[in-house]
């Protein structure tokens, strides 16, 4: 994997430029030369081994939106080859999270291991063909035999092995006479080979688990390479996409179909991963995580998993978006997180309602407002969008702000509060300070502040300008809320470098997760239903967690903060 960013990815802007995508090209010209009967059938073909995550979103976003565009079908398909490895709960878990992503295979739902018979069949073609044969070496033996990239391998004594002693043995493996490890069968083609995939690469192998769709029911379970593209043939693909790594398998997919008579034989084509900055992406470090604690599950919301994703309120249309615009290549690169925050905030921006919250709050008293007085302030809901209408907002003699919005004495640039100066409380009205209590520690404790009535609404009629303007909640009227802040899961750009021989773990941000127990809220949140979204003025954009939810005490995650680094750095 390189390391080096992809930084001649589109900007975050709407006027993007359509990214390339080579694989258009290539459907374009089968469809000139009448390939297929011009159809266009994809598939996304995920192993229920575990939750599927933001690289997997990409190459459902790709799958689906190219049978989209071309007036096509993309099937959701199982590939559940692997017993020991594949739980049913994965198979909700992806359905559920593919579905979330906004796509639809409408009745096309299928299982690689609803065709273990039909694959059974075709390898016993190839066996009669004298393609395939039962092998007695163990793993061990068979990676001797195999030579290496500069070495031919040897035939096996089992390599010539006759036609009626091999259908015997693979019968009897299949109906479970042998023990795990014991026998394979393999395709029969090339020991001398120039591409290690070729010299009689292993079909079947001797599995006595149960598999959580057909039990106990096979003793044996196809190869990767063997079931993909049966697959692919059985459900009439036309273009069957993945990742690079399987580009120095697509002669041996080629010669599995070609050797069989009268299949229906897909088009593979290879693309490269989506690599993100600051997290991992393997489903094996990935299970590590869930596994070892160091997050709370699948759908923490710091995990690049959908399920994280939605948890954290990442919108689907971000994650559709961002895939559409980091494009599609042959070669490996790593995608800044930076540029998907900016296409969460740039979805977000135009949704989500404004509200008023204060993280860390101090206690300010307005001496000159009357103490038993409250006020309705009408405060607007979205600025970009006039749809969105308004909200009244309660104001009264103490408020709560922002710890860090006051300073006692303070830099030319702060334009916050500082005693004497004056800014705007939004919304409401102008104040200015006139004086504030420390504890013996040197804590503020309390702020005064006098207002201005005849500067309602937070606007000055006299010309007088303000260069400040804080959030605030009213004391009386405020909701406690707990709010979590995350930051990148790691701490290191790369924790996935295959180069580095540091255990990925010991790159965890430990300050990945800070949660804020005593943060105030504008008091309509306690309306808030789970899984709502808000911008907190000034603050970012937070999501309602799903999971931790009580009706009116609603816990918000922060999805991603204000400031955006990818769009300024594309401007510059
Ligand atoms: P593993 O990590 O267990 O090898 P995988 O990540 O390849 O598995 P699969 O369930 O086999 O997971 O993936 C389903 C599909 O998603 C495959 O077509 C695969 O090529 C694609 N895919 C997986 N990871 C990425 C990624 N980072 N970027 C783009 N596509 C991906
Ligand atoms: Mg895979």
């Amino acid at each position: 994997m390189s390391a080096g960013k992809n930084t001649a990815a589109p900007t975050g802007g709407n006027d993007s430029h359509k990214p390339s995508n080579f694989i258009k090209n290539i459907i374009d010209e089968d469809l000139k030369n009448g390939k297929n009967d011009s159809r266009v059938h994809t598939r996304f073909p995920p192993e229920p081994n575990g939750y599927l995550h933001i690289g997997h979103a990409k190459s459902i976003c790709l799958n689906f939106g190219l049978a989209q565009e071309y007036n096509g079908l993309c099937n959701l398909r199982f590939d559940d080859t692997n017993p020991v490895k594949e739980e049913d709960e994965y198979v909700n878990a992806i359905i559920e999270d593919v579905k979330w992503l906004g796509f639809d295979w409408q009745e096309r739902l299928y299982f690689a291991s609803d065709y273990f018979e039909k694959m059974y069949e075709f390898a016993i073609e190839l066996i009669k063909k004298g393609k395939a044969y039962v092998e007695d070496l163990n793993a061990e033996e068979i990676r001797q035999y195999r030579g290496t990239l500069t070495k031919p391998g040897k035939a096996s004594p089992s390599r010539n092995r006759n036609i009626a002693e091999n259908l015997d043995l693979f019968e009897r493996m299949r109906k479970g006479e042998f023990p795990d490890g014991a026998k394979v069968l393999r395709a029969k083609i090339d020991m001398s080979s120039g591409n290690m995939n070729m010299r009689d690469p292993v079909m079947y192998r001797i599995l006595h688990a149960s598999h959580h769709r057909t039990g106990d029911k096979w003793a044996i379970y196809p190869m990767y390479d063997w079931a993909h593209g049966l697959e692919d043939s059985i459900e009439s693909i036309t273009h069957s996409i993945c990742t690079l790594e399987f580009e120095d398998h697509r002669p041996l997919y080629d010669w599995f179909l070609d050797n069989l008579e009268d299949v229906h034989h897909p088009r593979q084509i290879e693309f490269a991963r989506l690599n993100l900055t600051y997290t991992v992406m393997s489903k094996r470090k990935l299970l590590r995580l869930v596994a070892e604690k160091h997050v709370s599950g699948w759908d923490d919301p710091r995990m690049p998993t959908i399920a994280g994703m939605r948890r954290r309120g990442i919108p689907p249309a971000a994650i559709r978006d961002f895939c559409n615009r980091i494009g599609v290549a042959k070669a490996d690169s790593m995608v800044d997180r930076a540029m998907f925050d900016s296409c969460i905030r740039e979805e977000l921006n135009k949704k989500a309602q404004r509200v008023m919250v204060v993280l860390d709050p101090v206690k300010v008293v307005i001496t000159n407002y009357p103490e038993d007085k409250v006020e309705d302030l009408p405060a607007e809901n979205n600025p970009e969008d006039e749809n969105a209408g308004s909200r009244m907002l309660p104001f009264s003699r103490e408020i709560y702000i922002e710890r860090e919005d006051f300073r006692e004495e303070a830099p030319k640039k702060f334009f916050r509060m500082v005693p004497g100066r004056e800014v705007r409380l939004k919304h409401a009205y102008y104040v200015k300070c006139t004086d504030f209590v420390k504890d013996e520690t040197g804590e503020i404790t309390e702020i005064h502040y006098e207002y201005d009535p005849a500067t309602r609404g937070g606007w000055s009629d006299d010309g007088r300008k303000v260069k400040g303007t804080l959030h605030w909640v009213s004391a009386m009227h405020a909701l406690d809320i707990e709010v979590r802040l995350y930051d990148h899961l790691f701490s290191k750009e790369n924790p996935d470098d295959s180069r580095d021989e540091t255990d990925f773990i010991e790159y965890l941000n430990p300050k990945s997760l800070v949660a804020l127990k005593n943060c105030k809220a504008e008091p309509g949140l306690r309306e808030c239903k789970q899984g709502e979204r808000f911008q907190f003025l000034r603050k970012g954009y937070f999501c309602s967690d799903n999971l931790d939810f009580t009706a009116g005490k609603p816990v918000f995650n922060r999805i991603v903060a204000l400031r955006d680094t990818w769009k300024k750095m594309q401007q510059k």
